[in-house]
């Protein structure tokens, strides 16, 4: 169902106002997670005053150490939320657990599947069951075919609004987190009619590193850009050097916004 043979025009999955696949790049931004009402706030006022049309923040956080932040749960859901009644911006976050696929649906427009939950497929069934655009991250060590055979399993339940992210996957680099696979762009675009955005915050883990990668991305044809902003980086309570402050993130917008619509 999500190869090219099956369908061949573009899947354009709409999300409330706003197309991802349409031809025109897609900014989705903000923290890696919701820390609190005063940060998240913030953050939306700010995109939304720039014409960012997507909120991103995690509530429920999938991370490497058991010790890490885990994230704010319900309570950073009913933050998201807020800002979305604030602002108009689209809410995406990712949900983690099989359990909490409603309670993210209920507040979010997007529901995201991260690299580590991939290859979960009774997860990926029960997000596709809630109907609602699914971003499907890239597993970090997926190969193309695993990817689309995830993306399966979403469309399989008669769920078409899947939005694909590459985010890098390992790689022996000492200087960047991941290696992003930019090739997968086009490969998709050749394989799959579903559109295909770019993470290069969790692809690159480096702030400097993420204008050039931003701008390769859309060169090869990403549907947009997934991004990490934070008001403050340096306090950040997850991926704080991966972040954007304001000033960095509103001059990469303003740059990539403009040559992307006049494409
Ligand atoms: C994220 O987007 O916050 C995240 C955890 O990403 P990934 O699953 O790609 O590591
Ligand atoms: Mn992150």
């Amino acid at each position: 169902l999500a190869s090219r043979q099956f369908k061949s025009g573009n899947t354009v999955v709409k999300v409330n106002e706003n197309y991802v696949g349409n031809g025109k790049p897609v900014f989705i931004a903000g923290p890696c997670a919701v820390e609190s009402e005063q940060q998240l706030m913030v953050t939306a006022e700010f995109l939304a005053s720039l014409g960012v049309n997507f909120l991103r923040g995690g509530a429920f956080k999938p991370r490497t150490s058991p010790y890490s932040f885990q994230g704010l749960g319900e309570e950073g859901l009913k933050i998201l939320y807020k800002a979305k009644l604030a602002t108009g911006l689209s809410i995406v976050s990712e949900v983690v657990n099989v359990e909490d696929v409603e309670v993210v649906a209920e507040y979010c427009d997007v529901l995201q599947i991260g690299t580590r939950n991939m290859y979960n497929y009774p997860l990926l069934k029960k997000v596709a069951k809630t109907n609602k655009p699914i971003l499907l991250k890239r597993g970090f060590s997926a190969t193309i075919d695993e990817w689309l055979l995830a993306a399966e399993y979403i469309l399989s339940e008669g769920n078409f609004n899947v939005i694909l992210c590459e985010r890098g996957i390992r790689a022996n680099s000492k200087y960047t987190r991941n290696l992003l696979d930019i090739s997968a762009v086009p490969i998709i675009k050749e394989l799959s009619h579903l559109p295909i955005i770019i993470d290069p915050s969790h692809a690159v883990g480096v702030t400097k590193y993420i204008p050039p990668v931003s701008k390769a991305a859309l060169a090869v044809g990403s549907d947009g850009l997934i991004i990490e902003v934070h008001p403050n980086p340096e306090q950040a309570l997850s991926d704080g050097q991966q972040s954007l402050n304001f000033e960095q993130f509103k001059r990469l917008y303003e740059q990539f916004s403009v040559e992307a619509t006049n494409k």
